[in-house]
């Protein structure tokens, strides 16, 4: 199985492997990591929840808006879907 590395151990500061990936519900999932550091060997549970999208899904929006959309920079792009979120 592929490991991923993006996680932080908060205990110790080395990586944390992912282990298992538990999808709770749409846009939520725990994450069951372990520790690299064998001296620290910590287990963790970390929560990973969808903040926004940056870009919504194709299939939610007509070809006029996704062109519309792509020439504004993404600084304005990350703003309009932070509004939208909310
Ligand atoms: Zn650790």
């Amino acid at each position: 199985m592929k490991q991923s590395t993006i996680i932080k151990c908060p205990d110790c500061g080395e990586r944390a492997f992912i282990k298992t990936t538990i999808n709770v519900s749409d846009g939520f999932s725990n994450l069951y990591c372990i520790c690299s550091n064998v001296e620290c060997n910590a287990s963790l549970v970390f929560s990973l929840y969808l903040s926004y999208h940056i870009t919504p899904p194709r299939s939610a929006m007509s070809d006029d808006a996704r062109k519309s959309l792509a020439v504004l920079p993404r600084s304005e792009r990350r703003q309009i879907a932070y509004m939208l979120e909310k």
